[in-house]
C-alpha cells in the first residue's frame, strides 16, 4: 500500500478505548461550548451537540469509573441516564488494539512471533470491522437467556428485549453446547439510518449524528417498541465463555456459527502473513463506502485458537487481534457561495455554502470558514473544488482547495464591511470582524433564539424558527416579551395552531424558575458558558448577589479573569441588559438560589491564600474551603489568616512570613479543617 496513511488519519474515532474517548467527547464538548459562547461562533448544530452529550453520557454510565466531578454531564441541570439491569459476562468482552500506520501491522506481527517462538508467517483471519456496538448473547442449554451490551468490559447493560427482532439472531440452537456466549456487532444499515433521521426530524426531535450513535440508541432503549420499529442488524463474529464447541480456529467458528443460525459477514478471508494480509486491507478499503453499512476499518485475528491462548490478552485487548482502522473520509465538491452569519454578541463568521456530498454517515453542505484571514490564507475564490474532511470525525471543514480545478474567472470573496442585516459599518476585532450596533436585528434573533435553545433554558418550540417568527409578526422584541405572548395570536401564526401554541406556553411557564448556571448561560452574557456558569453560581449562590458584584471580585474567581469579568460587568450594567434582567423579575423569571447542599460555616472568618502546587488543582480545593465557609483569596495581605503552600511555592510565602502570617502545608490545612468540626476531603501530597 502506498498511500499516506498518516495525511489521512482522523484525529478522533468513535471506536477508541472508553477512557479516551470519554477525554475526548469532553474535550469536544469543552471546545464546543467555547466556540458558542465566548467565540460566539458554534461550531456545530445542537443536534451535533447534543449527539456528542448523549455519547458521552452513555459512555459514562457504561463506565461509572470514568465519571469524573467536571464532566460536563455532571453539571446541575444534567438528567441522569436511564437504568437498566446489569449482567456479567461470563468472559470479559475485550477491546481491540488499533494499527494506524503499517509499522503498527508489522509490529503486532512481530510481538506475535515473539511470543510464540516462531518465524514463519503467521495464519490470520481477517474481518470487516463493523461500526456498531457490540453484544454478548448468552445461551444455555441451547437457549438465549439474555443479551448485554460490552459495559465495561466485566459488565454490560441488558439489552435483551431490544435484540430479539434482529434477523440472523436465533432464540434457540440446535446441538449447542449447554453454556455458550456468541459476540456480534449490532449495527443500523445506512438506509435505515436516514429514514430513522427523516422520521425524528420531521417529529422536531433531534436527528442521530451517525449510525452507530442510532444503533447505540436504539439498543439502549427503554421501550422495546421503539427499538423494534427501526430495523436493526448484526453480524456475529466470536464466542466468550464455551466448553466443547467443535471449531479450533476462527475460519471454522465462523462457519458453525453461520450454521447455526446466526447472520455473519461475508467478507471475510483467511490469509497467511502480512503481506497477504495488507492486499485484502486495501481491496476492502477500496470497498468500504459501497457497503450498506457502516465498517470503520479490518480486524485481523490468529487465526488458530491455540495460538490465540498461547498469546493470551493484556488487561484491555487480546494480544492475538489488532484493529486496522480505515483513514478518515475526505469528499471533494464546490464552494458554491461564502454568507456571512452574525453571532449572538455580533460577531461575524463566514460561512462556506458547499454542494451537498455525505462525509462519513451524514450530510454536508455548510462549513465554518472561521474568519476572514481563514479565507484569504487558504486563497480561496467562488466556485473552486475543496476537499472536505470531518475534523475530530464531527465537525465539517474545508481542508484544502484544489486550484488546478479552479473555474476560469473565480473570484476572491469580498470582505463585508457592513453588517448584513442592519447595515453598520462592521469594526476590526483581533482576526474577527464585528457589528457592534445593539439594535442589530440579527443579533436579536441569536440572543432571542439561544434563550430557547437545548444549552440555555431548553425550551421546546421556541427554536430559532419561531423567534423569527415572533419578531416578524411583531409578538416580541425583546426576552421578556416571550413571557406576554398571546395564546390566540400565536396559535393564528403559520404552521401553529393551539395545540402547539398551548404547548410553547406551557414549557416557558414551567421553566420559569430555571437553576441559576442554566439561567446565566440563557442570558448570553460574553464568555460565559456552563463552566463558568457554574463557578458564578457556586460563588454568588443567587442572581442577586452576582449583581451586586464588582469586577475585582469577579476576576479572583477561577475561570473568569480580569478579561470577562470587566466585560462581565460591563454586559450586566448595559441598559438593554438591565431591561432584559427587569422585565424577567417582573413576570416572575428568575432563578431559583443555588441549593446549600453540604454547606457549613466551619472555616467562617478564615481569609486564606493558596500557592505552590497543590495535590487537587487550585479551584478544587478553593472550592472545597468556601464550601466549608473559609473565603479564599488571591494574594496575601494583614488581613490573611492562612496561606496553604504546596510544592513550588512563590513569593506568596515570604509575604507571609514578613507579615507573621501562618504557613501550612496540605496536612496542616486537613487538620485545622477537622478541628474546626468539618470534614475535608483530600489526603494531601505529603510533600507540602
Ligand atoms: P474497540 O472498541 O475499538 O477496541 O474495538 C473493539 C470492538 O470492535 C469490539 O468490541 C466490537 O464491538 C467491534 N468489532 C466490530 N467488528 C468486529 C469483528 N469482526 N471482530 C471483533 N470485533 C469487532
Ligand atoms: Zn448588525
Amino acid at each position: 500500500m502506498t498511500r499516506p496513511l498518516a495525511i489521512l488519519r482522523a484525529m478522533s474515532d468513535d471506536t477508541a478505548p472508553p477512557a479516551e474517548r470519554v477525554q475526548e467527547l469532553r474535550q469536544r464538548i469543552h471546545d464546543a461550548n467555547h466556540a458558542y459562547f465566548v467565540e460566539d461562533a458554534p461550531t456545530l448544530t445542537d443536534a451535533e451537540y447534543d449527539a456528542l452529550v448523549r455519547e458521552l453520557r452513555q459512555l459514562e454510565s457504561e463506565h461509572p469509573d470514568l465519571v469524573t466531578p467536571d464532566s460536563p454531564t455532571q453539571r446541575v441541570g444534567a438528567q441522569p441516564a436511564g437504568e437498566l439491569r446489569t449482567l456479567t459476562h461470563g468472559v470479559p468482552m475485550y477491546s481491540l488494539d488499533n494499527a494506524f500506520e503499517e509499522t503498527d501491522l508489522d509490529a503486532f506481527a512481530e510481538r506475535a512471533s515473539r511470543i510464540l517462538g516462531s518465524d514463519a508467517p503467521l495464519a490470520y483471519h481477517a474481518e470487516l470491522k463493523i461500526d456498531g456496538l457490540s453484544v454478548n448473547l448468552r445461551y444455555e442449554n441451547g437457549t438465549l437467556v439474555w443479551a448485554a451490551t460490552r459495559g465495561n468490559g466485566r459488565e454490560g447493560e441488558e439489552i435483551t428485549p431490544n435484540v430479539l427482532a434482529i434477523p440472523g439472531l436465533p432464540h434457540s440452537l440446535e446441538d449447542a453446547p449447554t453454556e455458550l456466549e456468541v459476540r456480534g456487532e449490532v449495527y443500523l444499515p445506512k438506509a435505515e439510518f436516514v429514514r430513522i433521521n427523516e422520521a425524528r426530524e420531521e417529529a422536531g426531535e433531534p436527528p442521530f449524528r451517525n449510525p452507530r450513535n442510532a444503533a447505540a440508541g436504539t439498543v439502549r432503549q427503554l421501550d422495546p417498541e421503539v427499538a423494534r420499529s427501526r430495523n436493526l442488524e448484526a453480524f456475529f463474529y466470536g464466542v466468550g465463555r464455551t466448553e466443547g464447541l467443535p471449531v479450533s480456529n476462527q475460519y471454522d467458528l465462523l462457519t458453525w456459527l453461520a450454521g447455526h443460525g446466526f447472520r455473519v459477514n461475508e467478507t471475510r478471508a483467511r490469509v497467511t502473513g502480512m503481506e497477504e494480509a495488507r492486499t485484502v486491507i486495501e481491496d476492502w478499503t477500496a470497498r468500504r463506502s459501497d457497503l450498506p453499512y457502516d465498517a470503520d476499518g479490518v480486524v485481523l485475528k490468529v487465526d488458530d485458537f491455540a495460538l490465540q491462548r498461547e498469546l493470551g490478552e493484556t488487561s484491555r485487548a487480546p494480544r492475538w487481534a489488532i484493529a486496522w482502522k480505515f483513514p478518515a473520509e475526505e469528499a471533494t465538491t464546490r464552494l458554491l457561495d461564502v454568507t456571512i452569519q452574525v453571532g449572538r454578541t455580533g460577531k461575524i463568521t463566514p460561512v462556506a455554502e458547499l454542494e451537498p456530498r455525505m462525509l462519513e454517515g451524514t450530510e454536508v453542505a455548510r462549513a465554518t470558514l472561521h474568519n476572514p484571514g481563514f479565507i484569504h490564507d487558504m486563497d480561496l475564490r467562488i466556485g473552486d473544488a475543496v476537499v472536505l474532511h470531518k475534523s475530530g470525525g464531527i465537525i465539517p471543514e474545508i481542508l484544502r482547495v484544489l486550484p488546478e480545478q479552479r473555474p476560469e474567472g473565480a473570484e476572491a470573496w469580498v470582505e463585508p464591511t457592513h453588517c448584513p442585516a442592519c447595515e453598520s459599518e462592521l469594526v476590526e476585532d483581533g482576526a474577527n470582524l464585528r457589528c457592534v450596533n445593539p439594535e442589530c436585528p440579527a443579533q436579536r434573533l441569536e440572543r432571542i433564539g439561544h434563550w430557547g435553545s437545548r444549552r440555555a433554558l431548553d425550551i421546546e418550540g421556541l427554536g430559532e424558527k419561531s423567534v423569527d417568527q415572533f419578531l416578524d409578526a411583531g409578538l416580541i422584541t425583546s426576552i421578556p416579551d416571550l413571557y406576554d405572548l398571546d395564546e390566540e395570536r400565536l396559535a393564528a401564526l403559520e404552521g401553529w395552531g393551539a395545540t402547539s401554541a398551548r404547548n410553547l406556553l406551557a414549557q416557558l411557564d414551567a421553566k420559569r424558575t430555571p437553576p441559576l448556571p442554566r439561567f446565566l448561560v440563557a442570558l448570553g452574557l460574553p464568555q460565559v458558558g456552563p463552566a463558568t456558569a457554574e463557578q458564578l453560581a457556586r460563588r454568588y449562590r443567587t442572581l442577586d448577589a452576582l449583581l451586586d458584584t464588582t469586577a475585582e471580585e469577579l476576576a479572583a474567581i477561577p475561570d473568569v479573569g480580569e478579561t470577562t469579568a470587566s466585560l462581565l460587568v460591563d454586559a450586566l450594567s448595559r441598559p438593554a441588559m438591565q431591561h432584559t434582567l427587569e422585565g424577567l423579575r417582573e413576570r416572575g423569571v428568575w432563578p431559583e438560589a443555588l441549593e446549600d447542599e453540604g454547606r457549613s460555616d466551619a472555616l467562617e472568618g478564615l481569609t486564606i491564600v493558596l500557592t505552590g502546587a497543590l495535590s487537587q488543582p487550585r479551584d478544587v480545593i478553593k472550592n472545597a474551603l468556601e464550601m466549608r465557609g473559609a473565603r479564599v483569596t488571591g494574594s496575601v495581605s494583614k488581613n490573611t489568616s492562612l496561606v496553604v503552600a504546596g510544592e513550588d511555592p512563590g513569593s506568596k510565602v515570604d509575604k507571609a512570613t514578613d507579615l507573621g502570617i501562618e504557613v501550612t502545608g496540605e496536612e496542616g490545612l486537613a487538620e485545622i479543617v477537622r478541628e474546626r468540626g468539618a470534614d475535608w476531603p483530600f489526603e494531601g501530597s505529603g510533600e507540602g
